[in-house]
């Protein structure tokens, strides 16, 4: 028994471990970092944001610390960015009951398409009352300085509540595997749709390229005087032909 409650502690921990040991970080500042979900993401984009400072849960939040929620909200944003999603497609916010002892702030698309997205609890955890979306927790803290706890049954009761509505349409249903599936024509639209999308998108920028690269070549031909010595376009054709090409040096953007 006393083995079991010590795994469980050890569970609670792992976000602290993984900050610690700068595990899954994907971003991070002096204040707060976001790690990508990798052992149970929910969603086809999930990460936490952390911030660095020890805070327990949501409950610990106090008015003094909505200029950090700032801050984590600015790496939630850039993180969505580096993902070159827009956040229109996450749910941005907290548990109420979070299992782990320290304060992360769920960023995760909105598709909740995966295969760790096993149980309604699950499901319900980030779509009812039980998640409060980063907004509402701002405007308590800022209002009232705190979050106020949900009491036990009513966190028992909104985790096995049903029936369970789709977040994209007006389906739902009693069944939680009816829903997976439904879950995941959506997310095969979407995908299908993002991949045409990006399709369009590099078929447009390699034409660009091309067009770029044929205007870099029409100058060279065109200061080749026509009506200069045949001897002066010879050395100059000698010569660039040996010369590098301009705008070689390319710029990694970090
Ligand atoms: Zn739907």
């Amino acid at each position: 028994m006393a083995e079991s409650e010590t795994d469980v502690e050890f569970l609670r921990g792992e976000l602290t471990r993984k900050l610690s040991a700068g595990e899954n970080v994907v971003i991070q500042s002096e204040r707060a970092a976001v790690l990508r979900n990798v052992t149970c993401p929910k969603a086809q984009y999930h990460f936490v944001v952390l911030p660095k400072e020890e805070i327990a849960n949501v409950l610990a939040l106090k008015r003094e610390h909505l200029p950090l929620l700032d801050h984590m909200m600015d790496l939630a944003n850039d993180v969505i960015k580096q993902q070159q999603l827009s956040p229109n497609d996450f749910r941005i916010g907290f548990k109420i009951d979070a299992f782990m002892n320290r304060l992360n702030m769920h960023v995760i698309s909105k598709d909740f398409y995966s295969s760790s997205m096993r149980r309604i609890q699950h499901w319900n955890t980030f779509n009812s009352d039980l998640f409060i979306t980063f907004q509402a927790i701002y405007a308590l803290l800022y209002v009232k300085g705190s979050v106020e706890p949900m009491p036990a049954e009513q966190v028992e009761q909104l985790l096995h509540a049903t029936p369970v509505h789709c977040n994209q349409c007006s389906f739902y249903t009693e069944n939680f595997g009816q829903l997976k599936r439904h879950l995941y024509i959506h997310w095969r639209e979407r995908e299908s749709e993002r991949l045409s999308k990006m399709g369009v998108a590099n078929l447009s920028q390699r034409m660009g390229q091309m067009q770029i690269n044929k205007g870099a070549e029409q100058p060279v031909h065109a200061k080749q005087p026509a009506k200069k010595k045949w001897y002066v376009n010879k050395k100059k054709n000698s010569q660039s032909s040996s010369s590098s090409p301009k705008g070689g040096a390319n710029t990694k953007l970090i």
